[in-house]
């Protein structure tokens, strides 16, 4: 089929690349004019793992096609992806200028039937938007439909997730353009979910807020853990055992970040209220996750009370492993805190320390994370990346000030550190810090 994606980020590129790998002819558009021109020399823009393969090999073999150039985009497809942003505002709301202006470019370039699909992550009713914005801006008249086609790609194994989906949900408003869809994906070993483009619409917002209650969830578990010494890891390997719960998104810590979880469930709290619902159990979660980053700090002050003069080495940036994304990382958070609080940071990520250096340009980036602990009061462990599990720790020991842990991610097991001559502390696992 010919298809046409218009956004090349971590959701774009990814179904593009899988859409020409799975035969098809691909033209992705991005309004940004760098991006495009790295990809066409196969640069990619984003970390993603095995994606630079995949769409170097497509790209080479005719199937994959980048270009700011929507006439090309648009005439030549038969089906629209719009995979562009869906940030949020101050107040919750998705902001859809990025929906609404490819759905204006989708309009001005119409030549024929067209089937645009929603893959960003929209409130319910932006079918129906785009739907008008379309009718309104195309000059011809031009029949189409819109679908709403919702993605559920992990950033860190996106390539994998859109090869590999759990499901496949297709909302629209009639059964031959969702069967249309259903051929498109009909290679893919996934069920396939058919129903109107409202309950796509909101299955998408319904599935992370899910999954952001059960993080909030362990984690105020956690809080209970702390106040009588319980270990909230072997809670959440209690309670996960349990199949109707299941062992994921059990895991304590510095709670959710990143480009989905915090703005999708920000807006369905405030679609919500919008359509005379007030989502008070999604507000909890957010407020749960909020504390989190308070707590990790208090903890540290609680050792440090005087930060000035105190160096801490953070380890990890992105928002969670095997990604360079910084949206709405933890990380921003707690070294915003510390240096507020006059602390100075030694910082380490694999791959992420381009994307935080525009955030912070003026903290110090260590080659490693050994460089990174080297002379620091404490070692902040921020993103559970793999490597920092296979740290050698007597090393690291070695070379701090003070041999200090402070574990957002409970990735490691106390009593093995404690044996290793560190002071640990993690959340919801009993210890804090004594009042110095
Ligand atoms: P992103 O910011 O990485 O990429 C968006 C891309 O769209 C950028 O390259 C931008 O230049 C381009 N763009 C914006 N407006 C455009 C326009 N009018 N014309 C052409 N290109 C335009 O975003 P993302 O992380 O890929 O997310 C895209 C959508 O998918 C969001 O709605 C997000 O919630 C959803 N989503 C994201 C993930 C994820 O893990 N990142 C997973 C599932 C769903």
């Amino acid at each position: 089929m010919n298809i046409c994606v218009i956004g090349t980020g971590y959701v774009g590129l990814v179904t593009g690349t899988v859409f020409a790998e799975l035969g098809n002819d691909v033209v992705c558009v991005d309004k940004v004019a760098g991006k495009i021109d790295s990809l066409n020399k196969h640069i990619m823009p984003i970390f993603e793992p095995g994606l630079e393969e995949l769409v170097a090999r497509n790209h080479n073999e005719g199937r994959l096609r980048f270009t700011t150039d929507f006439k090309t985009g648009v005439e030549t497809a038969e089906i629209i992806f719009i995979c562009v942003g869906t940030p949020s505002q101050e107040n919750g709301e998705t902001d859809l200028k990025f929906v609404e202006a490819a759905a204006s470019e989708i309009a001005a370039h119409m030549n024929g039937y067209k089937i645009i699909v929603n893959k960003s992550t929209v409130p319910v009713g932006t079918g129906d938007l785009v739907h008008d914005i379309v009718e309104r801006e195309c000059r011809d008249g031009h029949k189409f439909d819109v679908v709403s086609n919702p993605e559920f790609l992990r950033e860190g194994q996106a390539v994998h997730d859109a090869l590999n989906p759990d499901r496949i949900v297709i909302g629209a408003s009639h059964k031959q353009v969702a069967f249309r869809l259903l051929e498109l994906y009909s290679s893919l070993q996934a069920p396939m979910i058919i129903t109107d483009v409202h309950s796509a619409e909101i299955i998408k917002y319904a599935s992370n807020s899910f999954l952001a209650i059960k993080i909030s969830f362990i984690n105020a578990i956690a809080n209970l853990c702390e106040r009588v010494g319980a270990d909230v890891e072997d809670v959440a390997n209690g309670i996960g055992r349990d199949n109707r719960i299941g062992k994921a998104f059990l895991n304590s810590g510095l709670g959710f970040g990143g480009s989905c979880f915090p703005k999708d469930v920000k807006s369905l709290v405030y679609t919500s209220s919008r359509l005379g619902y007030e989502f008070n159990l999604l507000k909890n979660v957010l407020e749960i996750n909020d504390e989190r980053v308070t707590r990790f700090i208090a903890m540290i002050q609680k050792r440090f009370p005087d930060m000035k003069g105190r160096t801490f080495a953070v380890l990890g940036l992105a928002f969670k492993p095997n990604t360079d994304d910084m949206r709405e990382a933890k990380s921003v958070e707690i070294i915003g805190a510390l240096l507020k609080l006059g602390a100075t940071i030694r910082a380490f990520d694999p791959v992420a320390m381009p994307a935080a250096k525009k955030i912070y340009p003026n903290i110090t980036y260590c080659p490693n994370a050994y460089d990174a602990c080297n002379g620091a009061d404490a070692m902040l462990l921020v993103t559970e990346w793999r490597e920092f599990k296979l740290l050698n720790l007597e090393r690291v020991a070695k070379t701090m000030k003070s041999a200090v842990i402070f574990d957002g991610r409970n990735m490691y097991d106390p009593a093995r550190k404690e044996r290793l001559g560190f002071e640990y502390y993690s959340l919801g696992r009993g210890k804090w810090p004594k009042s110095s």
